[in-house]
């Protein structure tokens, strides 16, 4: 096969660290096939909390965490890095949200154009981002995931974005989600030994999860567990020492993150759809 004869993936995500946390395993399971893997990073991460002050400051917390990017990339096999250089926007409701160059207030066109040079650039087959909640509710989650949508679309329009290289049209749209079954598997491995899971029950409040039945693909991982766990340990400002995952055997915390789960987007699917890969009969 050709460079270009290789089916591509594109991920598009609004942090460094949202690819390992939500995809690490998938973005690795294909690369390790030959596939080729890209990832969109719309901001550098600047305004995340500090795991260990001893890391990062404020000041150069956007340096640290594309450092932090580019490591877990190469853990996973992603060939091809973008950072958009927005400025990451904050939790809802902080004065990031205000900032002139955050990705909240980025003009939709600047954003969409973007992301429609790189699809027409890289040609992938499947793209995947966030669900319409981006998880949780954040600001750039919800941002990446609308602009995404629309760039999934324009790509293929050669009366959208003239300047942007020639249409292309990836064949699946997907969201990356979190599901109840794999949330309570996590909180029972946890309870097992007798590790702290307090954590989760703030997690459960704001997480979008999905029921098993809403779910259209679910990945088992578990033979690139190590590449994910890895990339997880590469952001190391953000999945610190004290991590949930630390008060299990790491065996453990490998095999509660070895489940990741999409819907498929576009085309819009038919009831009862299951899929068994990412490009299952593309
Ligand atoms: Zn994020």
């Amino acid at each position: 096969m050709s460079q270009q004869d290789r089916p591509g993936l594109l991920a598009v995500f609004a942090h460094p660290d949202d690819e390992a946390a939500t995809t690490g395993g998938t973005l690795a399971h294909y690369a390790r096939r030959g596939f080729r893997v890209g990832l969109v990073c719309a901001t550098r991460g600047e305004v995340g909390e500090i795991s260990d002050q001893a890391l990062a400051s404020p000041a150069n917390l956007g340096e640290i965490r594309e450092r932090e990017l580019r490591a877990a990339a190469t853990v996973l096999g992603v060939e091809d890095v973008t950072l958009l250089g927005y400025r990451d926007s904050g939790m809802a409701g902080t004065d990031d949200n205000q900032h002139p160059n955050a990705l909240c207030n980025a003009p939709a066109d600047d954003v969409v154009g973007a992301l429609v040079g790189i699809i027409r650039r890289s040609k992938p087959s499947v793209v995947i981002t966030f669900d319409p909640s981006g998880g949780y509710g954040h600001p750039d989650h919800v941002a990446i995931h609308h602009h995404t949508v629309e760039a999934f679309a324009a790509a293929s329009d050669a009366s959208r974005f003239t300047d942007r290289g020639e249409p292309w049209s990836p064949s699946r749209l997907f969201y990356t989600v979190f599901t109840k079954g794999m949330f309570l598997a996590m909180r029972e491995r946890l309870q097992r030994f007798g590790a702290d899971a307090s954590e989760m029950d703030q997690w459960e409040s704001v997480a979008n999860l999905y029921d098993d039945d809403e779910v259209h693909l679910g990945m088992d991982i578990s033979a690139v567990a190590d590449a994910k766990w890895d990339a997880l340990n590469s952001h190391r400002t953000q999945f610190g020492d004290n991590n949930i995952f630390s008060r299990i055997p790491v065996e453990e915390a490998k095999a509660a993150l070895s489940r990741e789960s999409f819907v498929l987007a576009r085309p819009t699917p038919a009831p009862g759809t299951r899929l068994a890969d990412l490009f299952d009969g593309i």
